[in-house]
């Protein structure tokens, strides 16, 4: 059994990013759909407003944590979570080891075009990856169906899902367990970075923890949802202290 870390209610995996690869590669050979979950701060935040969310993100099958602000309350809480595991970061490690491999992976989420090229770059990255479908995140719910069929048809091993919080969650546990797939991970906005329409931030901004403040000052327009970030640390604190 994994060591669990509880920030504000959300049970995050006490886990490397090297193991969780091979956790997911674990998963790989189970004989059930396995929820991947990456919250960060602002979607912690979400699942305090939202005991749907909260509960789809508890019973998650491994919950890493994405985000500086995730490691900060853990050592808030004493009990601190050995790394930041990006999703981001996580997915691509698990390209690197799976294109060597017959395992398979289906791309859902994004703009129209924007997940096709996303696709085309990370073949070109990974040769040997096996992307063996893709459908764009801007779906009405009667187009839902046709999706559903498309994934059971071609049965990858893993389903990424870039619907952005908190739909993706709620839409894999909705359908993991009706869908032939072994993974699904919730990948937020990473369907953008592979395509390469939106640039993640350099390697020193994200070793020294401010991959935050890169994103704010290249799309401003999430000021609002950064606000979250020191409330959420407040949070914590009066979780940890007050409580
Ligand atoms: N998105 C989508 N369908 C929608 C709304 C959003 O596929 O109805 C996609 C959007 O194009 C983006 C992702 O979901 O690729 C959310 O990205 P964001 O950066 O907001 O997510 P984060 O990584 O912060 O969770």
């Amino acid at each position: 059994m994994r060591k669990k870390v509880n920030i504000l209610g959300i049970p995050f995996d006490s886990i490397t990013m090297e193991e969780t690869v091979d956790c997911i590669f674990d998963f790989f050979k189970g004989d059930s759909c396995k929820s991947v979950y990456t919250p960060n701060p602002e979607m912690v935040m979400t699942a305090t407003k939202d005991p749907d969310f909260a509960q789809v993100l508890q019973e998650g099958d491994l919950v890493i944590p994405d985000g500086i602000g995730i490691i900060i309350a853990s050592r808030l809480r004493k009990n601190p979570l050995p790394e930041r595991v990006a999703g981001y970061d996580t997915v691509q490690n698990l390209f690197q080891k799976m294109k060597d491999t017959s395992y398979t992976v289906y791309f859902l989420g994004a703009a129209p075009g924007v997940v096709e090229k996303a696709a085309k770059r990370m073949k070109h990255q990974y040769p040997g990856l096996k992307i063996i479908g893709s459908h764009h995140g801007y779906f009405q719910e009667k187009e839902e169906i046709a999706i559903l069929n498309d994934i059971q048809e071609k049965s990858p091993d893993l389903l990424l899902v870039g619907l952005g919080f908190p739909r993706q969650e709620k839409w894999i546990a909705k359908y993991k367990n009706d869908l032939p797939v072994k993974v699904c991970i919730g990948v937020g906005g990473s369907f953008d970075g592979m395509s390469g329409k939106v640039k993640r931030a350099p390697v020193f901004f994200q070793q020294i923890g401010l991959e935050w403040f890169y994103r704010f000052l290249h799309q401003p327009s999430r000021w609002r949802r950064m606000l979250q970030l020191p409330k959420f640390l407040w949070y914590v604190l009066r979780d940890t202290y007050i409580k």
